[in-house]
């Protein structure tokens, strides 16, 4: 069912929904439908929010809404919500935000919003929005770009918007473009397609898609085609599949690509449907773009598609929603009869293509740590982006090169950047923490120590800024002073800095602080290393200080991340005349 969406989708994108035989797909998704009023991923199997979704989304497409009991499918959905306002994904009782927005997606495009309670709904949706802005499956989970799609998307439709941080949410997705124009969907992960839509989407809705560079971008998409077959790979040079096909065609229309149609951002559906429009949403109509522009291959997209389309019917895909837990309940063989055929001349070698089975597996992923606390500063970021303000752009810009200069080693030219920083837009003042951080390394540590206070004033729960605070007071007066002056912030999400906190903060062994991380995932050794060799330096161990922080340089995440805080330990070294290689 899901690959049928994502096909047909495509296909409408691309003006050529009339690719394949209408009837024959619409009879085929009411034989999904169960009793209960859901809809299964195929014929005889069990029904579920995610491919009652994907049925309504595809009758949408077609203009058949109307062969629908819509009242049937609204109570099929309401009677998943629970007492608290979250979803269950089905029967079987699985509750994660992503199915919060099926039900409200679901029942918006049906128009029977009234049949749950959406003031629960939606403030379930707001418990699972995390400190770095994003929104984890359940409350406290880790932020992920999918996730973010799915909260917002649903705090868009519902007009709840306001429970966006949207500056601190759109750093974090920002953040996920990476170098080659491709975005990530979570710190320290490779590009792909598919969060062109996920990423773009979310930036839409919540006006903060100027963050990105657009261009390279779309540049990414098209560098993932297949330009013999048509197409498109996750990542350039991959083998293509129907559903990053789909969302790099859909990132593309919300890129307003020339000769592709509209996408909704929030009910991920081409716009002139009759949906209820959310206010973004209204502004993108795009009746301007040029069709004779196009660099993409878009009749052998168009085509590849439709052959796709009825094979991804055919196979299991499992990519951002799970699939219904496998409980032996659930009958999952795979068909191998199409449910329809598509009209069009396809070369029948398609049909002998594999479709490949990789899959993102989002069901278990890793915790990341990042340093996510410690943001670039965005006052004045849209002014500066926008052009509202030409000091503001021009204090951004400095921060940026404040931050690359300090990254190659160059401390005091970070400083008069970050001092220019300030001087063009005062703003800057309270949130440059990378001022403080350069403050240390040329022993100014009073200035230091005054900068960390007042980014604590803005940022109460940020637990570096706390411990910077320390080390520069550590220098000035000695540990106990600065321990008796110590800042208390709030509860941080990593365990290895709330445990760093607690050093710093009442005293420690920094070696078995250390140790406890030493399997530790992600980036938790680094950042075990790196803030017990701090420690060490504050007790004027320099000894032990060198061994901890070259231990966090080496680190594979030392070595690799783009974390600012893998920089600064390699900074740390090369102030101290340390050799980290
Ligand atoms: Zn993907």
């Amino acid at each position: 069912m899901n690959g049928a969406y994502w096909g047909l989708a495509t296909l409408d994108l691309l003006g050529k929904l009339d690719a394949l035989d209408s009837n024959e797909v619409i009879e085929w998704i009411m034989k999904c439908q169960h009793e209960s009023g859901g809809f299964a991923g195929n014929i005889g199997h069990d029904p579920h929010m995610l491919y009652t979704l994907s049925a309504v989304q595809v009758l949408a497409l077609f203009d058949k809404l109307n062969v629908l009991d819509a009242d049937k499918v609204a109570n099929y959905i309401s009677g998943l919500q629970n007492e608290d306002g979250s979803f269950s994904g089905d029967e079987w009782g699985e509750v994660d935000s992503r199915f919060s927005y099926l039900a409200i997606c679901c029942l918006s495009i049906l128009h029977r919003l009234d049949k749950i309670n959406v003031e629960k709904a939606v403030n379930y949706i707001a418990s699972c929005k995390n400190v770095d802005g994003g929104f984890g499956c359940t409350p406290g989970g880790e932020s992920h770009a999918g996730q973010i799609f799915c909260c917002v998307g649903a705090l868009a439709i519902t007009g709840s918007l306001h429970h966006v941080d949207k500056d601190l949410l759109g750093w974090w997705l920002c953040e996920r473009q990476v170098k080659s124009g491709g975005l990530n969907g979570r710190p320290e992960k490779l590009p792909d397609v598919c969060y062109s839509w996920w990423v773009l989407s979310s930036l839409i809705m919540i006006d903060r898609v100027h963050w990105i560079n657009k261009d390279k971008l779309a540049k990414f998409i098209l560098n993932c085609q297949d330009t013999e077959n048509g197409g498109i790979s996750d990542r350039p040079e991959d083998a293509v599949d129907v559903y990053h096909t789909y969302f790099g065609i859909a990132g593309l229309s919300l890129l307003e690509y020339p000769g592709l149609k509209a996408i909704d951002p929030a009910h991920a559906l081409p716009l002139l449907i009759s949906i209820p429009a959310t206010s973004h949403s209204l502004s993108k109509t795009q009746e301007h773009r040029n069709p004779n522009n196009l660099n993409i291959h878009n009749s052998q997209i168009g085509v590849h598609i439709s052959t796709v389309t009825s094979m991804a019917l055919t196979h299991n895909f499992n990519h951002i929603f799970p699939t219904p837990s496998s409980s032996s309940k659930h009958k999952h063989s795979l068909t191998t009869t199409l449910p329809f055929s598509p009209k069009t001349h396809t070369k029948s070698h398609f049909f002998s293509t594999n479709i490949p089975s990789r899959i993102h597996n989002l069901q278990n992923p890793l915790p990341t740590f990042t340093r996510r606390l410690f943001l670039p500063s965005v006052s004045g970021i849209w002014d500066a982006l926008t052009g509202g303000n030409s000091n503001a752009r021009e204090a951004v810009m400095a921060i940026r090169r404040g931050m690359l200069l300090f990254r190659q080693g160059d401390v005091l030219g970070s400083l008069v950047e970050f001092d220019k920083a300030i001087e063009l837009d005062t703003r800057q003042k309270a949130y440059l923490w990378q001022r403080g951080l350069s403050l240390y390394y040329v022993d100014r540590f009073e200035e230091g120590a005054d900068q960390f206070r007042i980014d604590v004033a803005q940022n109460p729960n940020d637990t570096e800024e706390s411990i910077w605070c320390f080390l520069c007071e550590a220098q000035l007066y000695g540990v106990d002073e600065a321990r008796k002056r110590f800042l208390e912030v709030g509860r941080d999400p990593r365990p290895v800095m709330r445990e760093a906190y607690n050093m710093f903060k009442d005293g420690g062994d920094p070696e078995k602080f250390a140790a406890a991380f030493s399997n530790g995932q992600g980036n938790e050794y680094f950042y075990a290393s790196l803030y017990a060799g701090l420690y060490h330096e504050a007790q004027k161990e320099p000894e032990a200080a060198k061994v901890q922080i070259v231990a966090a340089c080496r680190s594979p995440y030392g070595q690799r991340s783009d974390d600012y805080m893998a920089s600064l330990a390699k900074v740390h070294c090369l102030c101290r005349n340390w050799s980290s290689d």
